[in-house]
């Protein structure tokens, strides 16, 4: 069953859906990072919603954002909260799976002992040196072979202290090269530590510029609103805020599909898709992959509510901007087209032809392993 997660990655590029069938090792800390965001979205649209029954036609426009706001602060914190720990729990797995892949040889606090020992091998009392006062009563083809043997004996313990400390040497300096190692990859941790803190940090000041901006449009909005109907918040909510479904998963055994529509509009008995998305739109219309995302998502709502879907739209919410997308019979067959290429990759391993684009590359995780990059 394809996913309309899929369907997006081979709109960012096939190749990128190839890698990530065919080879990928799976990545939940991004998934996951998103997926919270997302749902964050969401709780702000339904502290907005609530918040606004209790917004007053007298209020003056300051007066409405603040009102408008309750809640979210908190929102925000407790998601960041949460995307940390995720962060953190991702890098303690990250460390246990190193740990277990290298093995590395911890055994640095040999280094003092095997000094010890070869300083004590430099001075061994055990060596057997001639003695002239032991041998002057032997006679003296029998002292010329003790002596003899003594010399072999000598030699033989020579070169085995030799290749002893030759050996305790080159353990030495094995550990050392581990230390370095160790002290290399805690300051790489460390970095890692200090740009992943500075990445989410920026996501949060992004964040909240977006809602910022959000619940700006949305004063003055309802406020334009209250003024013309000459109706409180509670009474106009339905303007801003139709019935609507948020996260629901359909799964269609007919398409072979399954998607997780991020909201769905009712308003007089029609079914609305709507995509949320945190970047910035195109110049005209909606981004290719968005596209077919809405069109899958319209798909699968005919199908669960025996319904005709004719219109979806794609929430801009960084400029707070609403694109709509026509699902024409052409949108349709363009999609289907899309379905079975996407099917060769995932079922038949085809490898396909892409052409690069430098932006895509840039941001792509593959482009270490791609050849065309
Ligand atoms: S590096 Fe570029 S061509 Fe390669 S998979 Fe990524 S986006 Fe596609």
């Amino acid at each position: 069953m394809i996913s309309v997660s899929t369907i997006k990655s081979y709109m960012f590029c096939p190749l990128k859906l190839y890698f990530q069938t065919n080879i990928d090792e799976e990545s939940n800390e991004d998934y996951l990072t998103s997926k919270t965001l997302k749902d964050l979205r969401i709780d702000i649209q339904d502290l907005f919603n609530k918040n606004l029954r209790y917004v007053k036609k007298d209020m003056e426009i300051d007066e409405i954002e603040k009102r408008l706001s309750i809640g979210i602060h908190n929102q925000i914190k407790a998601t960041f909260d949460i995307i940390e720990e995720i962060n953190e729990k991702n890098k303690n797995n990250n460390h246990e799976k190193r740990n277990k892949e290298e093995k590395p040889n911890k055994n640095y606090k040999n280094n003092e002992k095997n000094l010890n020992k070869i300083n004590k091998l430099k001075n061994n009392d055990k060596i057997e040196f001639i003695d002239s006062d032991k041998t002057s009563n032997i006679p003296k083809t029998n002292q010329i072979n003790e002596i003899r043997e003594i010399r072999e004996r000598n030699e033989i313990n020579e070169v085995n202290e030799r290749n002893e400390i030759r050996e305790i040497r080159e353990r030495n300096e094995i550990n050392e090269v581990n230390e370095r190692n160790e002290v290399r990859e805690k300051n790489t941790a460390l970095e890692s530590l200090v740009d992943e803190h500075r990445k989410i940090e920026e996501l949060k000041k992004e964040l909240i510029n977006e809602i910022n901006l959000n619940l700006k449009i949305l004063s003055l909005k309802i406020a334009e609103a209250m003024k013309i109907l000459d109706k409180d918040g509670d009474e106009i909510h339905g303007l801003f805020f139709p019935s609507c479904m948020y996260n629901y998963l359909i799964r269609d055994i007919g398409l072979d599909l399954i998607g997780l529509i991020d909201k769905i509009e009712v308003e007089k008995g029609n079914y609305f898709p709507i995509s949320l998305k945190p970047s910035n739109p195109p110049i005209k219309g909606v981004w290719d992959g968005d596209l077919m995302e809405t069109i899958a998502n319209a798909l699968l709502i005919e199908q669960e509510f025996n319904t005709y879907v004719t219109i979806g739209y794609v929430d801009y919410l960084k400029i707070a901007e609403r694109r709509p997308v026509i699902i024409d019979t052409d949108a349709r067959k363009g999609f289907f087209k899309v379905l079975t290429h996407i099917n060769k990759i995932i079922e038949e391993g085809e490898i396909p032809n892409v052409k690069t684009s430098l932006k895509k590359c840039e941001n792509c995780e593959y482009k270490e392993l791609c050849e065309k990059n």
